[in-house]
């Protein structure tokens, strides 16, 4: 076998501020760090973070990390484990001092202290008055935390693979993670990162939606790449839908409208979150504004001819605090809706926005899978962090701030335990051929001669493009795994995703697309996103409750006796597995279950 080999401590797969923030602790301390990334590294969607990350600085309204852990275990709806969130909040305040030592910009008080907004289902004092603790550089601070971490990591000489594609894990005998093969979308050439430990940080998966906040890289590779190692997904049904995506477009506007004080309404001009949510209004957390917003429509007082949206409100928060605080909101409204934010509300509908389920990890970053009954094991030297990870901080429902706070705070963690395993681990292992000729495999069958039947096949009913399969898939994931589920429609929902796995087999790319590499990129991504959404849509159907963004019609109630556990789903039999919840907390009392009320 003819590959190039590289060997390196740690391959981080995924520079997102996760991946760079894992990346930056382990070279500081010296290790021989590769990061790999299908886009250039500043383009990761990280970049795309508006409304900001979440820190109790207490700079504008008092705060304490102890009432952000209280929010974030009611937010998440009482599946969020509580020691991991107490250990995310504990650690949020010295994570944002970091990163503005780093250099990151954030936006500024009068008095010079971090500038921080109100952002959904943030309190005082244990659900008491609204908090502002989401730390902000304008409505752009995922683009600056990225661009400081990537400049700090070149200054730190972690070792970058820009634009190659993480194909697959590659094991020794034993079972061991030990890197990947990635593919130089370039050049088409094939590479073997070998490493004594591997970080998995592939972002999110939205791209399985037909209407989505992501960008197009978001396809869930990292947790396909986990399913074929044997490994099982966590909680993937807890699919978040936000509430304020463009209308009919998909495009991000931020939570931060909401803080800032824009409101939603109906066709009557109602600001009707004060039926659903009186204490906390537009700023309830998501899971509840994107359900009202259905509900609005569904019983017709939605907006527009179709009325088929409702309308966010913001013009009279003054052209001054528009232009400081949402330039990019206004830019975004400007350019896809030619709606000037200052004079009109913006047509606004929930749209697919974050994966809260992932790769199970515990708070070091560690993978672990289910052993014997009810025990754990670590899969020593692979970890993953950042979206493509289920700490489980977020349970069944993220709040807005959050995923920033969690990129950060387990990308460090997870370099942090990845110097203390390296202490011990000083060779690397012999891989095992069978996972490089599988991979390989993949690969190859997009390769030359391409996979591509004659042309007579080509048009026969049996064979389908790529682009064709994947607009199917998201049409079909949003259809029957969208806000609202039932039994029928998810079980249909199961049925059409095995379908366009079968229809996969035959599916080709043309002759004309693949002048460039990409096109056998999106074939890879399909194949990966099929995977996330049969571990989505089957972990949803046999999820018999409604919890935080699963919302059942035929089930309406959370059932915390029978449902209070993860779920974890298998790809080889499509089996699903559930663990307990971790329900104590690290110092301080567990927050109990409560019925949830903004
Ligand atoms: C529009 C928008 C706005 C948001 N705003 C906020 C906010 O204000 N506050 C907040 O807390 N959260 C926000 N979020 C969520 C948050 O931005 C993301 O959850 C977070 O940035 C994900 O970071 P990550 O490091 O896990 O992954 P990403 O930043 O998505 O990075 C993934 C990396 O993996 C690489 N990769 C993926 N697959 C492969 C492969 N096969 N081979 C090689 N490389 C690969 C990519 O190239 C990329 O470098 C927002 C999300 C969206 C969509």
């Amino acid at each position: 076998m003819n590959i190039i080999t590289r060997k390196f401590d740690t391959l981080v797969i995924g520079a997102g501020g996760a991946g760079l923030r894992a990346a930056l602790q382990l070279s500081h301390a010296d290790a021989k760090v590769a990061v790999v990334s299908k886009v250039f590294p500043t383009r990761s969607h990280t970049v795309a973070a508006q409304g900001g990350m979440n820190a109790a600085l207490g700079n504008v309204t008092p705060d304490n990390w102890h009432w952000h852990m209280y929010d974030t275990v009611k937010g998440s709806d009482y599946l969020g484990d509580q020691d991991a969130i107490e250990y995310m909040c504990r650690a949020a305040p010295d994570t944002i001092i970091e990163l503005e030592h780093f250099g990151v910009p954030f936006s500024r008080l009068e008095n010079g202290r971090i500038y921080q907004r109100p952002f959904g289902g943030q309190s005082q004092n244990f659900g008491g008055d609204q908090a502002a603790r989401t730390c902000a550089a304008a409505d752009r601070t995922g683009h600056a935390m990225l661009h400081t971490l990537y400049q700090q990591n070149i200054r730190a000489k972690t070792h970058f693979f820009d634009e190659f594609f993480a194909v697959d894990l590659l094991k020794n005998k034993a079972g061991d993670v030990l890197g990947a093969i990635a593919y130089d979308i370039e050049t088409s050439e094939k590479i073997i990162i070998e490493a004594k430990t591997t970080l998995i940080a592939t972002g999110g998966a939205g791209q399985l939606f037909r209407t989505n906040t992501n960008a197009s890289i978001n396809t869930g590779d990292g947790m396909a790449m986990a399913l074929r190692a044997g490994i099982p997904l966590q909680d993937m049904e807890f699919f978040q839908f936000h509430p304020t995506g463009v209308a009919g477009k998909g495009m991000l506007i931020t939570e931060g409208v909401r803080g800032e004080g824009g409101y939603l309404i109906n066709c009557d001009g109602e600001r009707f979150m004060e039926r659903y949510a009186p204490h906390a209004k537009d700023l309830a957390s998501r899971d509840v504004v994107s359900r009202a917003i259905a509900i609005e429509i569904r019983e017709g007082r939605g907006c527009g001819s179709n009325k088929d949206h409702v309308l966010l409100k913001l013009d009279h928060l003054g052209s001054d605090v528009i232009k400081k605080r949402l330039p990019g909101i206004r830019d975004t409204s400007l350019t896809f809706l030619g709606i000037d934010p200052i004079e009109e509300p913006i047509p606004v509908f929930p749209t697919a926005h974050y994966t809260m389920g992932g790769i199970p990890t515990n708070r070091n970053g560690e993978v672990v899978v289910p052993m014997g009954i009810g025990g754990e094991e670590v899969i020593p030297g692979l970890y993953a962090a950042g979206e493509c990870a289920c700490a489980s901080v977020h349970g069944a429902n993220r709040l807005g701030g959050n995923s920033l706070l969690d990129i950060v705070v387990f990308g460090r963690a997870a370099g942090n335990h990845i110097i203390d395993f390296l202490k011990s681990h000083h060779y690397h292992q012999i891989l095992a051929d069978d996972c490089i000729d599988e991979a390989l495999a993949r690969l190859e069958r997009w390769e030359n001669p391409l996979h591509k039947q004659d042309e007579e096949s080509n048009n026969s009913s049996e064979s389908y493009s790529v682009p064709q399969l994947k607009e199917e898939l998201q049409q079909v994931m949003e259809e029957k795994c969208g806000v609202f589920r039932t039994e029928k429609v998810l079980a249909e929902g199961v049925e059409k995703v095995k379908q366009i796995k079968d229809k996969f087999e035959h599916a080709y790319i043309t002759d004309h697309s693949v002048i460039f590499n990409t096109a056998r990129v999106e074939a890879l991504e399909l194949e990966n996103l099929i995977e996330i959404g049969l571990a989505t849509v089957i972990s949803a159907l046999a999820r018999k409750e409604s919890r935080g963004a699963h919302s059942r019609v035929d089930y309406e109630i959370r059932d915390d006796e029978s449902w209070m556990k993860h779920s974890l789903y298998y790809m080889n039999d499509h089996r699903l597995n559930y663990k307990p919840v971790h329900t104590k907390a690290l110092s301080v009392d567990t927050f109990p279950p409560k019925e949830r009320v903004y």
